[in-house]
């Protein structure tokens, strides 16, 4: 699950490559594209302290504080029911994480590729056959070691699943 929040090319400094604000459910993100490649600055969502939007007339500025020491991330030229939708589904996702600890409790998490629930331990998607990058959070540790390489193990059938996809030709 990712949303997207594209800034306007109407607005100041986001003409040539307009910003992007990405809320998955662990982060918010802030993608700034130049002529060398992107600049993404991510607050993870339990880090988050505030969200602040600032309306204009047609754009607002929105910025997200970070309890966690890290410069906030600022937006400029988002519209005003945009950025307040950003704002909402920022506090939502926090109220969940906090209220309902979901992705905890199930041991569960979103494959940054297909956005399937995948196996927190996991490092290979089993839906999408994606490498899954460990994340390194605040969250607490994964033990035991048993847990992994269980999943290692169905992480290698995904694998050989996925590559079946691949070299499947229709006849
Ligand atoms: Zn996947």
């Amino acid at each position: 699950m990712e949303h997207r929040f594209r800034t306007s090319r109407f607005t100041r400094g986001n003409v040539v490559f307009p910003t992007e604000m990405v809320v998955t459910d662990r982060h918010v993100s802030r993608i700034k594209p130049s002529f060398v490649g992107s600049v993404e600055e991510s607050i993870s969502l339990r880090q988050v302290s505030s969200v602040t939007v600032s309306r204009g007339a047609l754009f607002a500025d929105v910025t997200v504080h970070s309890s966690g020491g890290t410069d906030p991330l600022r937006s400029h030229g988002l519209t005003n029911a945009e950025a307040r939708r950003l704002k909402d589904l920022i506090e939502e996702l926090q109220s969940n994480i906090l209220s309902a600890g979901v992705a905890d409790l199930s041991g569960l998490r979103a494959c940054p590729r297909c956005a399937e629930a995948v196996k927190a331990a996991a490092q290979v998607c089993k839906h999408c056959g994606a490498d899954i990058p460990i994340v390194l959070t605040e969250e607490a540790p994964r033990e035991p070691a048993a847990a992994a390489i269980a999943d290692s193990g169905a992480a290698r059938a995904a694998q050989s699943t996925a590559g079946d996809d691949e070299d499947w030709t229709w006849s």
